[in-house]
């Protein structure tokens, strides 16, 4: 396994790098991509920076360029569901671009041409991921909550109550909101690399959503996404 390791923002990523023994730094097309040993995998770190397009890239790019066998995405989302909580950590099992509209040519969410609205994660990388999720959170305050299911991603931070409502009305199975998962998914999809998303809630979309997501961003998403990778890359 070669293993592209995608987040948006440097918060969600810190640490990993200076974890990675071997390093080899390369820019392409404005995005740094490390490549070295990452506990007991050969992987591949960088940033995509935010929204669907650059999600896109990165991932093409990791696959065509720095050559990866497997894509892992590991960053903060929104909360798709009240019974999903801040600190809280969502694992996709599939994922579904929630501005993808081409009705009435193709059904709501079909991405035209491929028969496709919600993209499948891989089944095995998807379980990994789980389990590491599962150990790190055991160590928490708080008892946070593990969930398995769909996550939306569009180009907008979704931060109106409203918004979330109809997203949630057309996606009633809606775990959390991002802006990168699915496209992600797609580019794996059609490229046949098996790749899975894991997303910490760092909001609840709504109103406070701009603050919280700040805050979360800078406190907290860093130390899991190293504890949650360091349990995955050492299974
Ligand atoms: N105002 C922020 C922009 C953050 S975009 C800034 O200046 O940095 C939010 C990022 O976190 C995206 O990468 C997205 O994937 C994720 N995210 C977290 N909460 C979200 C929400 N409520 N809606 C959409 N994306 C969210």
């Amino acid at each position: 396994m070669r293993l592209g390791i995608i987040s948006a923002l440097a918060e969600e990523q810190m640490g990993l790098i200076d974890a990675m023994q071997h390093v080899e730094k390369q820019v392409h097309g404005m995005r740094e991509y490390t490549a070295g040993k990452l506990w007991d995998i050969d992987a591949v770190c960088v940033l995509s920076r935010i929204g669907k397009v650059a999600a896109a890239m990165t991932a093409s790019i990791l696959v065509e360029k720095f050559r990866v066998t497997h894509i892992v995405f590991t960053g903060v989302a929104g909360s798709g569901d009240v019974g999903v909580r801040v600190g809280d950590i969502v694992v996709a099992e599939s994922l579904v671009q929630h501005d993808m509209d081409a009705s009435p040519l193709f059904p709501r969410f079909e991405i035209p041409l491929t028969g496709q609205s919600h993209i499948a994660s891989d089944r095995d990388l998807t379980r990994r991921l789980a389990l590491a999720a599962r150990e790190f959170l055991q160590e928490e305050p708080d008892t946070p909550q593990l969930h398995r299911g769909l996550i939306a991603s569009g180009d907008q931070f979704i931060k109106h109550r409203a918004q979330l409502g109809a997203l949630k009305d057309a996606l009633p199975d809606l775990l959390a909101v991002e802006m990168e998962g699915a496209a992600v998914a797609q580019v794996c999809f059609e490229l046949g690399i098996p790749f899975g998303v894991i997303r910490t809630i760092s909001d609840n979309a709504n109103e406070d959503a701009p603050v919280d997501f700040m805050e979360f961003v800078h406190k907290v998403a860093s130390r899991y996404a190293f504890g949650v990778l360091q349990n995955f890359c050492r299974t």
